[in-house]
């Protein structure tokens, strides 16, 4: 490594772009396979979506290939503990769809018996006593019935995120803090470096995990379609009060409200208000603030009295068919990778892509999970609709 004029110039094997919980654990797997790996990051570490989620996951997913890669990427996810030696704070206490029309509930028992149901991961379809009954505080006024999913439930982003880095850095992975990736050296068709504002790196590989940046980045660096696009999700929490709330409440319904209670205590959650692409500003709307407010408290009246603390914004990365995007295309350069898109569930999904794309790197192996995710997809049209988007 050598240092001049502030501009330090390394070497690695991979690059990559990007240290939330995707880049991070991209750059672990890929250590822990031998290869010497960088990250640059534009701002600190988890500092884009990755610890401005609601911090919960699902195996119940509107698909049959995003409900496979759910099952396994969780079962990865609740492992993560151990692996990582940090606490994730896991809690399995489900996720329960309210459902409010004929059509709807029509849609998840389509969804349970078609798909949940052979890939063993049932979801229990309650009517409205039932839903009065195991779960008293909803004012259960238009509501049909509910999908009640006992396998989902919550964690900690930044204790994984942590981990993640942690570890990496004990690995010997390089991580770059405000340091923004500004272009890629190409040469024959193949990478040999990228730069950003403070290192100079030589490589023959880089793997954009830049979130919502993604698209952008890909577009204006290598003049790659990757269609990625922000969005704009806010959210908020209140201060730590008794248990109330014993699951995650989703409104499909009505704008998607969600909420649910942390292990603290804490009621977090959203509404969607209709969404406007882009990067706009981090920050909130009072609109968003009392919409939310008003319709919690006519969800779970018990709610009322209670004081928000805090409130927040983050990107979701959109893509097309709303799900993820992870390997490479034959027309792109030798060495460049992406995996990002993850369309608002990807914390959950992140660590298992992490490592399929790493084992991909690799190997050249394509994981059976992966392949239906490749970004080929939007050239040959066999999109990965998903409806189940939150
Ligand atoms: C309000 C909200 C709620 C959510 N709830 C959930 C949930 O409950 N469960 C779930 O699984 N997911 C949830 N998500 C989605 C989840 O947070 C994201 O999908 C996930 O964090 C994406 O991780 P990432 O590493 O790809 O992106 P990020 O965490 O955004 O990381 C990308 C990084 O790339 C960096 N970067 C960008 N450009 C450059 C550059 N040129 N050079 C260097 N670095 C660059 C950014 O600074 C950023 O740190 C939610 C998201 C939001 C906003």
């Amino acid at each position: 490594m050598a240092e001049g004029h502030g501009l330090i110039t390394t070497q690695a094997d991979v690059v990559v772009i990007g240290a939330g919980i995707v880049g991070l654990a991209t750059a672990y797997y890929l250590s822990r396979r031998g290869f010497n790996v960088a990250v640059l990051e534009k701002g600190y570490v988890g500092s884009g979506s990755s610890t401005r989620n609601a911090g919960r996951y699902r195996v119940h997913f509107g698909n049959r290939e995003n409900t496979e890669f759910a099952i396994r990427a969780i079962k990865k996810l609740e492992s993560l503990s151990s692996e990582l030696g940090w606490n994730g704070v896991f809690e399995r206490s489900g996720y329960l769809w309210l459902i409010r029309s004929e059509r709807v509930l029509k849609l998840y028992e389509e969804l349970n018996n078609e798909i949940w149901k052979p890939l063993g991961v049932p979801v229990e379809i309650l009517s409205t006593d039932e839903i009065r009954e195991r779960f008293p505080y909803i004012n259960t006024q238009g509501i049909i019935g509910a999908a009640f999913g006992p396998q989902d439930g919550a964690f900690h982003h930044d204790y994984i995120v942590m981990g993640y880095y942690e570890r990496a850095l004990d690995l010997g992975v390089h991580i770059y803090e405000y340091s923004e990736a500004k272009s890629i050296g190409i040469e024959s068709n193949r990478v040999v470096n990228v730069s950003s504002n403070n290192v100079f790196i030589r490589t023959k590989a880089v793997v954009f995990a830049a979130g919502a940046w993604t698209g952008e980045l890909m577009k204006s660096m290598l003049n790659i379609e990757v269609p990625i696009k922000p969005l704009r999700r806010e959210i908020g929490i209140t201060e730590p009060v008794r248990p109330i709330i014993n699951t995650y409440v989703i409104d499909t319904e009505r704008s998607f409200l969600y909420v649910g209670q942390t292990m603290r205590g804490e009621i977090l959650g959203s509404i969607e208000l209709e969404g406007v692409e882009g990067f706009l500003p981090y920050g909130n709307t009072l609109n968003w603030l009392s919409t939310w407010a008003r319709e919690v408290i006519k969800l779970i009246p018990a709610l009322r009295n209670i004081r928000v603390m805090r409130v927040w914004s983050g990107y979701y990365e959109m893509t097309p068919d709303n799900s993820h995007i992870m390997g490479r295309s034959e027309d792109w350069p030798e060495g460049i990778y992406v995996v990002s898109g993850f369309s608002g569930h990807g914390f959950m999904f992140g660590p298992l892509a992490a490592e399929l794309l790493a084992k991909y790197i690799a190997t050249g192996e394509v994981d059976p999970l992966m392949k239906p995710f490749l970004p080929t997809r939007f050239k040959t049209g066999n999109l990965i609709r998903e409806r189940l988007i939150i």
